[in-house]
């Protein structure tokens, strides 16, 4: 798995127009996310859809809420591994918003900045499945091999960036046990 001009070279290309430039160029953290459309529902094309604004409101009635936003991230891992990306690493995707994390002694907010932000296909309370642990160690390796102020410790998710708005990626995610994937592929 290589990085080839900030696109993953294993992942399917949909490009998302829901992205801007990094005020200050920085990449030197990640955040994790889960998510499903409708919630709950594995598989389909309704991720791919929200993240490119061309959602039907009234294709299921979890849809009108969501269809309007203008959301997107760096990747999306499907539940049997298969990466999609959206939004090249270098340029500002638009999935932690309003946010705050502790970065060495100081607060930081709006961690879209200078953060990745990876979707794992999920729900909170569903375990997520090998085939995405596996593939999301492989993509931080090669995060952090192209980002160089990527470490493990600069691994975050939603929930704990986002804690009175967000859960995701929720209890279900195994932080353990993605630590030991990281150190396995060393
Ligand atoms: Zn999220």
């Amino acid at each position: 798995m290589r990085i080839d001009d900030h696109w993953l070279d294993t992942a399917r290309r949909v490009a998302s127009p829901n992205a801007n430039a990094r005020p200050q160029g920085e990449v030197s953290a990640v955040v994790l996310h889960g998510i499903s459309l409708p919630p709950g529902v594995f598989g389909g094309d309704a991720i791919e859809r929200l993240f490119t604004n061309t959602l039907d409101p009234d294709a299921h009635p979890a849809f009108g809420a969501i269809a309007a936003l203008r959301v997107s991230a760096h990747l999306l891992v499907r539940r049997d591994g298969e990466c999609v990306q959206f939004v090249p690493f270098d340029r500002r995707a638009w999935h932690a918003g309003k946010s705050r994390w502790h970065d060495g002694g100081r607060l930081r907010e709006g961690l879209n900045d200078f953060t990745i932000g990876i979707e794992l296909e999920g729900a909170d309370e569903v375990p997520y499945r090998e085939a995405q642990y596996r593939v999301l160690a492989e993509v931080l390796q090669a995060l952090a091999r192209d980002y160089p102020p990527i470490t493990t410790e600069r691994i975050t998710g939603h929930g704990y960036i986002a804690p009175l708005r967000k859960t995701d990626p929720g209890p279900a995610f195994d932080w353990a046990y993605l630590r030991r994937c990281l150190t396995a592929t060393v």
